[in-house]
């Protein structure tokens, strides 16, 4: 848009520098000695709201003596008409009138809604910067909303009005106010919460209808525990409680406890770091056929798997099989309440599938997932904050439910796999479980520990944290 302005100013230089005899010539040649910058600046010199070149062209005629200026039009356009600068080109009137648009102050905001009894300072700002010049301020009604000269709003009773600020390009600037009843209390989305290491939460306030507070202050009764930025999302930082408040303005709060832990993930302490080990990961169950089949066997080998189970399965018989495979000692993970893609869905979406699935686990095992598995392994860095768990891909991936072919299965499991391997299966299927049934034998003959995602995270040295995305562990 400026290279277009550029252009414009140039084309009409260029034409008019070679056509001296025509209109304006005397005028127009003076824009070679351009006036200062101050006069530029502020110099809507025609009073059109716009800064262009026909300004820089009054402006010489005023100072030329050719027309009149009121006293009135100077106040308001700040025109200094003392001073020259040497302004020799288009491209410097150019990026003064570039300039000269940042100089418009303007309201942070256009509209608030106050609530009665509530202050507010209005900033101003151009180009989004503070804005430091001195700008009168004018309510248009009094008794709704009064302003001082610093910009201090305060609400004095239900209603709307406006806060006008002159520009010093004589336009005025619009700050929406309504004034509604203040609020007679205040509530949390939460009171009580569970947050793991690592994990966020956005506490959302909610107060009478038909009342208002622009603003809503947090804080955290222990800083180390649980953060909160203003605007009231907790960052649980290490393990404890914290008490989150949310105030306003007349005095009234709310509070949530927020209980960090970190995941608990069940570790056995007698396993052999020397050995070679898998962690084989079922997703998209449980199923209560499928899945026994696959515990069975696990049962006879002594070892151990994770399930990544999907929230709407989990009822009657899959549920049962479920609480077996915890019971087992097998890892429970979480692999969304519905299996959205997230990038399919928005962050509120999300949260409601994290929050949805982990509940529905917990109250089938007893104990929240330890882990997430991304639905279609798809993520989006935005939502990571919000799982509340280590997030777990794979590297071995059988294609189990492409192929339905057990043979197939298994010797992709038996070819891929590697000390520190995670593979991807799928319970839900027959062939996988006819397929996991046979390579658990076979890996066990060849000397592997079968192992959870967290265990074989732990023997090979890493710390999951909540939030990142871990492929495999050598
Ligand atoms: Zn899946």
């Amino acid at each position: 848009m400026l290279n277009k302005r550029f252009l414009c100013v140039l084309l009409v230089l260029i034409f008019v520098v070679s056509i001296p005899a025509v209109g304006h010539a005397r005028e127009i040649d003076e824009i070679s000695q351009a006036p200062d910058l101050q006069l530029i600046i502020y110099g809507d010199a025609n009073g059109d709201n716009k800064i262009s070149l026909e300004d820089v062209i009054e402006i010489q005629l005023y100072k030329a003596g050719l027309k009149t200026i009121t006293p009135e039009r100077a106040k308001m356009a700040d025109l200094d008409l003392s001073g020259d600068a040497d302004l020799s080109d288009a491209v410097i009137i150019q990026q003064l009138c570039a300039k000269l648009i940042n100089l418009y102050p303007q309201f942070g905001k256009y509209d608030i809604t106050l609530g009665k009894g509530e202050f507010y300072t209005a900033l101003m700002t151009n180009a989004n910067q503070p804005y430091n010049r001195k700008v009168l301020y004018i309510s248009t009604n009094e008794s709704i909303a009064e302003v001082d000269s610093n910009g201090k709003i305060t609400a004095k009773s239900i209603g709307s009005t406006s806060i006008i600020v002159q520009n010093p390009l004589g336009k005025n600037t619009q700050l929406n106010i309504t004034v509604k009843a203040a609020p007679t209390y205040i509530k949390l989305n939460c009171n009580n919460c569970t947050l793991v290491k690592g994990e966020k939460l956005d506490l959302e306030s909610y107060i009478d209808e038909g009342s208002a507070a622009y603003k809503r202050d947090f804080t955290t009764s222990d800083k180390k525990i649980a953060t909160v930025d203003k605007h009231g999302t907790v960052t649980a930082k290490s393990e404890g409680n914290a008490v989150i408040r949310c105030s306003i303005y007349n005095g009234l709060y709310a509070e949530c406890t927020v209980n960090v832990t970190s995941t608990s993930a069940r570790i056995r302490k007698d396993l052999d770091p020397t050995k070679p080990m898998i962690a084989l990961t079922f997703d998209d169950g449980p199923n209560s056929a499928t899945t026994g089949m696959i515990l069975d066997t696990l049962k006879k080998y002594n070892s151990r798997a994770t399930f990544f189970v999907v929230g709407t399965r989990v009822y009657g018989e899959n549920k049962q099989v479920l609480k077996r495979a915890y019971d087992m000692g097998c890892e429970v993970g979480s692999h969304s309440y519905s299996h959205q893609y997230f990038s399919n869905i928005t962050l509120a979406e999300a949260k409601k599938e994290i929050n949805k699935a982990k509940e529905i686990i917990k109250d089938a095992t007893g104990a929240y997932p330890t882990l997430f598995r991304l639905p279609g392994g798809i993520s989006v860095k935005s939502y990571l904050p919000y799982v509340g768990a280590p997030i777990i891909n794979w590297s071995v991936d059988t294609r189990d439910w492409e192929v339905l072919n057990s043979s197939a299965v298994y010797n992709s499991v038996m070819k891929d796999s590697y000390d520190g391997a995670v593979v991807l299966m799928h319970d839900i299927y027959g062939t996988t479980a006819t397929a996991a049934q046979n390579a658990i034998a076979s890996l066990i003959s060849r000397g592997y520990q079968l192992v959870t995602v967290s265990e074989l995270a732990y023997y090979k040295g890493y710390k999951l944290e909540s939030g990142s995305i871990y492929y495999h562990f050598r």
